[in-house]
Formats: C-alpha cells, sequence, structure tokens
C-alpha cells in the first residue's frame, strides 16, 4: 500500500523542456505539411484575434494527433465520428489517414472556425468529400445516428473534443455506435493540470470542466465495456477500445 502512494514522476508532465524535445524531435518532422499550416493557421488567424488567440489553445496537441493517427491506421479505420471540430485540425488529421471512401460524421455547435479556416485547407488537401459537417449539439445528432439500426456497432473510431460536461453522454451513445474493438478517444482529460490541483487555485473558467472530467476519468477506469490507456500527451488524453 504504502508503495502505491510514493510519488513516481517518470512522464511528460515534469518538464516543459521535455515536452518541447519530443514535439521537435519526433512531432514535427513529420507532421504532414498541410495539417502544420492548419496548425499555424490557426495561431495566427488575424480576425478576431482575442478570441482565437485564447481559442487556439483548444486545437488537439500534434503530440497527441501523431497517436491518433497510429490508432486510426492500427483498427483500418473507414467510418469515424468527430465531436469538437473547431478549425479542424484532428479532422484534417483524420481525413488525410482514412481510406478514399472513408466517411467522418463531424459536429460542433459552430461550424464558423471550420469554414473559416480550416476548409480551404481540407479543400487543398483534396479530402473534403470524406466528411459529413453538422452544425449541432453533439448529443442529439448521435441520438439520431443510433435511431438507424445499421449505424449500431458500425464505427471505427471516434474522437471527443467538445463540452466536457457532456463527455459521459458521448461515451454511452458511442458504445453502442462503435465496434467491439473500435476505439474512442476523450481530449483534454488532464485538464491542464487542474485534476491536481486544489480547487481553489483552479481557475474560475476551467472549474466545471475539471470537476466533469475528474467524474470521467472516475467513471472510464471503472467501466468494464473498455480498455482503456490514459496517455499524458498533450493535455491528456485517454484511448477507450471498446471490448463487447
Ligand atoms: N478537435 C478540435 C478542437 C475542438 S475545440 C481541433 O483539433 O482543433 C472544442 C469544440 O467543441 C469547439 O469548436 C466548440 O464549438 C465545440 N462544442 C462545444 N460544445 C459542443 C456541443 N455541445 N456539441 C458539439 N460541439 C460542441
Ligand atoms: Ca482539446
Amino acid at each position: 500500500m504504502e508503495q502505491n502512494k510514493k510519488k513516481v514522476s517518470k512522464g511528460l508532465l515534469q518538464s516543459d523542456d521535455l515536452y518541447q524535445y519530443i514535439l521537435e524531435t519526433s512531432v514535427y518532422p513529420r507532421e504532414p505539411e498541410l495539417l502544420k499550416e492548419l496548425r499555424e493557421a490557426t495561431a495566427s488567424h488575424p480576425e478576431n484575434t482575442s478570441l482565437v488567440f485564447f481559442r487556439a489553445g483548444m486545437a488537439t496537441a500534434p503530440d497527441a494527433g501523431q497517436l491518433m493517427t497510429m490508432l486510426l491506421k492500427l483498427v483500418d479505420a473507414k467510418k469515424t465520428i468527430e465531436v469538437g471540430v473547431f478549425t479542424g485540425y484532428s479532422l484534417l488529421l483524420t481525413a488525410l489517414t482514412t481510406p478514399e471512401d472513408g466517411k467522418i460524421v463531424a459536429i460542433d455547435v459552430d461550424r464558423e472556425p471550420y469554414d473559416q479556416i480550416g476548409f480551404p485547407i481540407i479543400k487543398k488537401a483534396g479530402v473534403e468529400h470524406k466528411i459529413d459537417l453538422i452544425e449541432s449539439e453533439a448529443v442529439p445528432v448521435l441520438d439520431k445516428l443510433l435511431e438507424q439500426h445499421e449505424n449500431e456497432g458500425s464505427f471505427d473510431f471516434a474522437f471527443v473534443d467538445a463540452d466536457k460536461v457532456n463527455y459521459w453522454n458521448y461515451h454511452e451513445r458511442l458504445m453502442k455506435l462503435l465496434k467491439v474493438g473500435g476505439i474512442a478517444v476523450y481530449d483534454n482529460t488532464l485538464w491542464g493540470g487542474t485534476v491536481v490541483m486544489p480547487v481553489e487555485s483552479t481557475p474560475e473558467w476551467k472549474k466545471p470542466s475539471r470537476q466533469s472530467i475528474m467524474e470521467l476519468n472516475k467513471l472510464l477506469a471503472a467501466d468494464t465495456r473498455v480498455q482503456i490507456s490514459h496517455a499524458a500527451l498533450g493535455d491528456g488524453i485517454t484511448v477507450c477500445r471498446r471490448l463487447y
């Protein structure tokens, strides 16, 4: 028991320099050109500067993206779901990785960042035909997919990166939509490290999602339907593989 309480730190999170090292050594040199372009366009979009600069942090971290690319290939993903598009970094990554006849159901309450920043680059990549972008709250869209029985157990992969308060609602639906052996990846599951901060030192705007993420992490750990890996990439991602 005592041993469990000992501090063990051998992960990325011990130093920013180590994180930079990984990005510069292993991630950036292999990031596809158009993804790089989209990442940079997201970070430096001239319009709406204050808003976008604040929101630019929302884009999927490239190291997490690199693992996602690997997972998409490992399950040979053809049919996928994306909850939370923003400017489309993870969406483009998925579209570049899936086959010509791949299909991505992509959902966001606000399609403007995608239309403004992501779409021109996605078009240039020639992969827009794989994407069905739906501007809506995600829960009703997933419910509608489930109304059609042929969708049950038909998706290979899902990436969830939207409102944290609904992650569990997404998970419950994805457990029906994904194939057995299919993968769901949840983003921001370390929520800026706030999961281990006292609530008083958590910035006000991060508090509600901190609570949701902490609950999600416990629920996923106890969920026998999935195998999980909580990986310290980006802002934390949790990979779930449907077992039955
Ligand atoms: N995966 C994206 C980042 C997503 S940021 C990337 O790689 O860049 C989170 C997105 O979730 C935002 O664009 C926001 O509009 C969307 N979102 C928030 N709440 C939502 C909801 N209830 N349903 C669908 N999308 C939602
Ligand atoms: Ca995110």
